[in-house]
């Protein structure tokens, strides 16, 4: 249960019952995502509204029961599910913004043994996990759908040069999309172990930032003629790197912002920079049915090998060390496991 930032407790807590439409899954892993980590670290503005939450949420596991009037789930099913769905009623939904749907309400404790899945989401966001693959890495579907969105919003073509800011989860799933979509990809992080991630998946360049190195150089240098690349992804949340990004584009280039920062914070843009050199500056947030789908496909025909994203299992009782260790950035996501070990 979180209950602020810095404060999550493992509780007893009753199992819960699905109601109409819902779905109750006993979970057979989950894994600690870049978003826990900062709602552990500073809360979150829109993740958790009410305290003590359920916390965590992706997560792979076993349909235990259904609720009244589910027709098309049977319990002994493996499923994935995303955290959210759209009501796909509201101005924002009838217009193709699904991430932005007024009624987006998101679901966590995938740090549990229990958990009910709501209607909505049944419906639109589960899905049955193929024969043979873990339930840790189905988990991976939420925050692929997320690096989904973002790369079908970017226009990304083959040949393309793009820099990612970021080798963390969601830096690491831009990488490699960047380089299944023909692009010749630069990664730009602090640390060496995750930019040799980054070349596993498919990184050409890599920029390990450090005193006396100047990223965007670095990734100008790179770029054909020192024009600058043609797209600049980051996947941070820091109000620094999003300055450098620009800063790392061409003209007429592409930047894409994808990491959160925290609450309140803002950047500088150089008006000259942003009129004259024509950059598109665009931010994307969070998921929609659609990219929800591209992942399920990427993960289930074996695109995208999750293996390269999970560095390790915890037991659920240590749950707050793995988050602080994800935090820390030793390694990229922490699979964990319920107690029992959970459905066979
Ligand atoms: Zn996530
Ligand atoms: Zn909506």
């Amino acid at each position: 249960m979180f209950y602020e930032p810095g404060d999550v407790r493992i509780e007893d807590v009753p199992e819960p019952v699905p109601g109409r439409g819902e779905v109750l899954v006993r979970i057979g892993s989950a894994l600690t995502c870049g978003t826990d980590v900062k709602t552990f670290k500073r809360g979150h503005p829109t993740l958790i509204k009410e305290v003590p939450s359920p916390f965590g949420h992706e997560f792979g596991g076993t349909i235990e029961a259904v609720g009244e009037g589910v027709k098309d789930w049977r319990p002994g099913t493996r499923v994935v599910a995303a955290n959210s769905a759209p009501c796909n009623r509201c101005y924002y939904c009838k217009v193709g913004d699904q991430s932005m749907c007024e009624n987006l309400s998101f679901l966590n404790g995938a740090f549990a043994e229990y958990i009910a899945v709501p209607a909505r989401i049944v419906e639109q966001n589960l899905y049955e996990i193929p024969e043979g693959v873990e339930y840790s890495r189905a988990a991976l579907l939420e925050p692929l759908a997320c690096a989904v969105h973002g790369i079908v919003r970017t226009p990304v073509a083959m040949g393309d040069t793009v820099a990612v800011i970021g080798a963390g989860q969601i830096g690491l799933m831009f990488v490699r999309l960047a380089t299944e979509r023909g692009a010749r990809v630069v990664c730009v992080d602090k640390s060496s172990d995750r930019l040799a991630v980054a070349r596993e998946l498919g990184a050409e360049e890599t920029v390990e930032v450090a005193e006396g190195v100047d990223a965007i150089e670095a990734v100008r240098g790179w770029s054909s003629e020192g024009r600058g690349a043609d797209r600049v992804i980051e996947a941070v949340g820091q109000p620094e790197l999003w300055e450098q990004a620009l800063q790392m584009v061409r003209k007429g280039g592409d930047v894409t912002l994808f990491g959160g920062a925290p609450s309140g914070t803002t950047f500088e843009v150089d008006t000259e920079l942003l009129h004259y050199s024509q950059i598109t500056i665009r931010g994307i947030f969070h998921h929609t049915p659609y990219t929800v789908q591209v992942a399920f496909e990427l993960l289930r025909s074996g695109r995208v090998d999750p293996e390269p994203f999970i560095s390790g299992v915890r037991p659920l009782e240590d749950v707050v060390e793995a988050l602080e260790q994800h935090g820390r950035q030793e390694g990229i996501k922490y699979e964990i496991c319920p107690p029992d070990g959970g459905p066979s």
